[in-house]
């Protein structure tokens, strides 16, 4: 590779004279400065992939609801916050982290197919903007306890249009024999339902197909569905003040090439225009695209262990701070942070040193390292910390911000003693 290449899919990671940097800051300077593994993410990145949507809805009455369990660290949060998005959240944790940034409760949407009743009053309590109500009986709970707070709930029921997202079966939400959502056929007696109960204010309609995403068809043919629904329910005499399409526009992890946010939802407004809804309140929850493309997980190479049939390469990172290979068989690109054209390269398979076959970060991998060197883990800015875990008693990788040709450490490394802590010895 040349002079100031960008890797691809992560346009402010790129070599500069062999060496690694995600936008003005050398990745081994990180590597020394906070240790391995660590998380490295560009803010300039998140804003780019917020830009894109954003550019997407000119002239358009549409907000964007970060969908927090990508990544919800506080810092990711309040760079989303001061950009004037609200948040997607599905857990009384994830409302907690909201207000511990001070962003507007009020455009918190709360998903999830199993609220509980104690998550149900928080979220009332702090006057979020809807519920995403995902089942029958949870509508009848909502219900009892807003009357037992003498409120009404702000809900949206999520419709299931049962079409095919495209996508790995474990992330692939919109089709009939998944969990989430209401059968398609039974949302218009749900809303009917809905609209008798005292405790509720019905406000608008949702979906959400999928994740990791990669071209417009689902996302045209949830739409068509949708909009069909939001027809017959204003037929009904039930007005919808917004309409939620959820989430699940794929990055480029390999030689995936998903449409831009800016054109899915130039395209998507042009079939809302069609159809009559170009100006009415649209909410978009997306995770994975403002923030996968923007991370990159530094580790350091431990050994190289010659196999009879493999190689392999073992690293400091493992399954805990990158579950996603182990989890959905996911592809994460590998490279080091120094290259170093004039060695021949070896095939490898990327593991951690956890106790676990499944413990694998990448699969037969053409790479050129020696032991001490580092190399970056690259789009891990989603569904990696947020989904990292102790396993092995090992802690938590710090989080490190660029801005620039600055960095801050918006999460420090996890210790023993931060594990220990909740633990106690028998008498
Ligand atoms: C996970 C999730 C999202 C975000 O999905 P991405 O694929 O990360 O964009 C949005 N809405 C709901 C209800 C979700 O569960």
């Amino acid at each position: 590779m040349t002079h100031a290449q960008a890797l691809p899919g992560s346009p402010h990671v790129h070599y500069e004279n062999h060496r690694l940097k995600v936008e003005g800051v050398s990745l081994e300077h990180l590597a020394k400065e906070h240790g391995t593994p660590v998380f490295v993410y560009s803010k300039a990145s998140m804003l780019d992939a917020l830009k894109s949507y954003q550019e997407g809805f000119k002239g358009r009455n549409a907000r964007v609801h970060y969908a927090m369990k990508a990544n919800s660290s506080l810092a990711i949060l309040q760079l989303f916050a001061r950009q004037g998005c609200g948040f997607d959240i599905v857990s009384m944790g994830e409302l907690e982290r909201v207000k511990a940034v001070g962003a507007d409760m009020g455009l918190v949407i709360f998903s999830g197919v199993g609220k509980t009743r104690a998550e149900i009053r928080r979220a009332l309590e702090e006057g979020i903007f809807c519920f995403n109500v995902e089942s029958v009986p949870e509508l009848e709970v909502i219900n009892d306890v807003a009357l037992q707070l003498n409120k009404k709930a702000p809900i949206s029921i999520r419709v299931n249009p049962n079409v095919d997202a495209q996508t790995h079966p474990y992330i692939s939400t919109g089709l009939k024999g998944n969990k989430f959502g209401v059968a398609h056929d039974d949302t218009l007696k749900l809303y009917q339902h809905a609209h008798t109960l005292k405790g509720i204010v019905i406000k608008g309609i949702d979906c959400h197909i999928g994740s990791q995403i990669t071209n417009m068809s689902p996302y045209l043919d949830a739409m068509h569905k949708v909009l069909d629904l939001v027809d017959a329910i204003e037929q009904l005499g039930i007005s919808l003040s917004h309409i939620d399409f959820g989430g699940g526009l794929g990055i480029q992890y390999a030689d995936e090439q998903p449409p831009s946010a800016q054109n899915v939802w130039s395209e998507l407004f042009k079939v809302l225009d069609q159809r009559g809804y170009g100006q009415r309140h649209i909410i978009v929850e997306p995770g994975r695209s403002l923030v996968g493309n923007a991370g990159v997980c530094i580790s350091e190479v431990q050994y190289l262990k010659p196999g009879e049939q493999k190689n392999f390469c073992i690293i400091d990172a493992a399954m805990n701070d990158l579950p996603r290979p182990a989890m959905y068989e996911a592809f994460h690109d590998i490279v080091p942070l120094t290259e170093h054209p004039e060695r021949p390269t070896e095939l490898y398979d990327v593991v951690g040193p956890i106790c676990e076959s499944g413990d694998w970060l990448g699969r037969e991998r053409h790479l050129n390292v020696e032991v001490g060197e580092c190399v970056a883990v690259l789009s891990t800015g989603a569904y990696c910390m947020s989904m990292s875990s102790n396993y092995n008693t090992r802690g938590r990788a710090p989080e490190v911000l660029v801005d620039g040709a600055s960095s801050q450490l918006i999460r420090r490394r996890e210790n023993t003693e931060d594990q220990l802590q909740f633990e106690r010895l028998v008498d």
